[in-house]
């Protein structure tokens, strides 16, 4: 099947992102978000970033205008109906996702595929509350999605041939490299990186280190362009949280499972970058 038109809902930090590839790759874009401050916070974030593309000479002005272009926002669902492809990306918690797909399955033309970018949920288990678990996949774009190059797409027990076939030339559409993993939790990258981000959080509330000389270890001795804590703050400290919960409610090993300090950030409101304060502070 042919996309021409995908529906993104929720235009956090990766709904946004998404939106600008997919409207980079010549596809027509409708974001969804609950609010008109969060759809208008998304645009602005699409705008900014395109035009960071310009100042730095990888895209042209009238190009950015035919991109943005085909992006509009809604806070109507029914907006969505004749898109071919929906991509989810908001929070991280199963109840409000399945909800989301519940309606979206009444509203949405029937060939319509489902993909969600959960992080580690059960693709499964959101796609079998509605009547196309077999057009019902993941699609994990990764953190920023205009830079990085990956997408992992998630097959799951129910997912045809022909919704795989179509969600992974699509990956490629839209400029990415296309890793196939099975409908397990974390797929591929999370289910490696989380313990990490979560064994840093621990070093860091046993006193072995500085968050400095934490992120500082990792970054000068392996090579990573971002140390774990950073890292933390860039994707956010409740969805790692989260992400950690969903890992651990699964395997049931230690190093899956959110350490107090994380969950007290989280409770406290310090969510990183996105919310001006995390391990570090950005509020300047
Ligand atoms: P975010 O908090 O930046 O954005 C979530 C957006 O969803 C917000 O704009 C919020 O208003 C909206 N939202 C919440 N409930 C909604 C609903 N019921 N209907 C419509 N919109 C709703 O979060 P994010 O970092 O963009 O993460 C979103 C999803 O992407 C999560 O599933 C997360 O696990 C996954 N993900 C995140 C990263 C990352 O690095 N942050 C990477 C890959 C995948």
């Amino acid at each position: 099947m042919a996309i021409t038109k995908v529906g993104m809902c929720g235009l956090g930090q990766m709904g946004s992102g998404i939106a600008e590839v997919v409207a980079k790759a010549g596809v027509t874009v409708i974001g969804y978000d609950v609010e008109d401050q969060f759809v208008q916070k998304g645009l602005g974030r699409i705008n900014k970033s395109l035009s960071k593309a310009v100042e730095k000479g990888k895209l042209d002005e009238s190009t950015k205008g035919e991109v943005l272009g085909r992006i509009t926002g809604t806070t109507n669902l029914n907006d969505l109906a004749d898109c071919d492809l929906i991509i989810e990306a908001i929070v991280e918690n199963l109840e409000p996702k399945i909800e989301l797909y519940k309606k979206l399955d009444g509203i949405v033309k029937k060939e319509a595929i489902f993909a969600s970018n959960t992080s580690s949920l059960s693709i499964i288990e959101m796609g079998a509350t509605t009547n196309r678990p077999d057009q019902f996949c993941g699609l994990h774009f990764f953190n920023p999605v205009p830079v990085m190059k990956l997408v992992e797409v998630i097959k799951t027990v129910a997912t045809s041939d022909a919704t795989f076939e179509t969600a992974r030339q699509f990956g490629e559409k839209v400029g990415k490299v296309v890793v196939s993993c099975a409908d397990s939790p974390g797929f591929v990258v999370n289910r490696l990186l989380v313990p990490y981000l979560l064994d840093a959080i621990r070093a860091l509330e046993a006193g072995v280190a500085t968050k400095e000389d934490i992120d500082n270890g990792m970054k000068l001795g392996c090579g990573h362009p971002m140390g774990p804590l950073e890292l933390t703050d860039f994707i956010g400290l409740d969805t790692i949280y989260y992400i950690g919960e969903i890992l651990f409610a699964e395997f049931k090993q230690h190093h899956y499972a959110s350490p107090p300090l994380l969950k007290s950030m989280v409770k406290a409101g310090y969510l990183g970058r996105k919310a001006g304060r995390g391990f570090y502070d950005y509020s300047k």
